[in-house]
């Protein structure tokens, strides 16, 4: 099986075990779905991770770190994916991701990232089910304030409610991140979504860095991105989205020349 096809059959996973709470409206509770799963969920302090499942005379137990509940629920969700994982390897299906996994092995002795990838789509799904995320940010994607609305909502942390939106609105189209202003010059502490090349950094970091204006707009490569930022103390959160406007012709001859003058540079 193809990674592709995995992805889609947790999502759907998600789905189902999600929806006996639809109805009640976000947050979603990933206890309620550890207890349909059967699986035991203990918390303790961890050091280093933030949680592991292992399996005991056929019994799951997910043992999450103790941390804000932002990411408990996240990490639980992200649990709650391997044992489903886990048991449909224990079936016989799902070999090709078990190479790395063998029973009664902790989780964290053997990470295969294909396999966290997958278990960080199904914790979204379960948290941020894309039936409930997606007409909430129809109108509203491409700014901050869509980033905090599904953060308060929907109670995950800023970075998971960002990656959610980007993977909605598209990795090549949209691109969320947080920056940290208390250094001389502004960096990011995260980023998700879509990379800019070297100069459309450099004019973003000065933009988050001064200007307090809450937009402004990145030329590349005849694109538009549109850039909305929202500061906040010494943080801003950054929302990019590109190519949702074509340039005006005489725009787009001007970048064309100076282009061609750099060819000959
Ligand atoms: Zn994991």
């Amino acid at each position: 099986m193809t990674y592709k096809l995995y992805r889609d059959a947790l999502r759907d996973k998600a789905r189902k075990l999600v929806d006996p709470q639809i109805s009640m409206g976000p947050p979603y509770n990933p206890w309620l779905i550890a207890k349909i799963l059967d699986v035991q969920v203990q918390q303790e302090d961890l050091k280093g991770i933030d949680g592991y499942v292992e399996v005991i005379d056929g019994n799951y137990r997910a043992v999450i770190g103790n941390s804000a509940d932002v990411r408990m629920r996240f990490t639980l969700a992200h649990e709650l994916g391997h044992v489903v994982l886990m048991r449909s390897a224990a079936k016989g299906q799902s070999l090709a991701l078990t190479r790395f996994r063998a029973p009664n092995l902790m989780e964290t002795l053997h990470q295969d990232p294909e396999e966290e990838a997958l278990c960080n789509d199904f914790a979204a799904e379960l948290l941020m089910p894309f039936d409930q995320v997606k007409p909430l940010i129809q109108h509203t994607a491409h700014t901050p304030t869509a980033v905090w609305h599904i953060n308060r909502k929907f109670r995950v942390s800023i970075q998971a409610a960002a990656t959610r939106i980007v993977d909605i609105e598209g990795r090549f189209r949209s691109a969320v991140s947080l920056w940290d202003r208390t250094t001389r010059w502004p960096m990011p502490i995260w980023w998700s979504g879509f990379k800019l090349a070297a100069p459309e950094m450099t004019k973003l970091e000065s933009f988050v860095a001064n200007d307090w204006n809450p937009s402004f707009q990145l030329y590349s490569d005849m694109k538009m991105i549109s850039v909305e930022c929202k500061r906040v103390r010494n943080v801003a959160l950054v929302v990019l989205t590109c190519g949702s406007h074509k340039l005006s012709g005489s725009k787009q001859e001007r970048l064309k020349k100076n282009q061609q003058l750099n060819l000959f540079e």
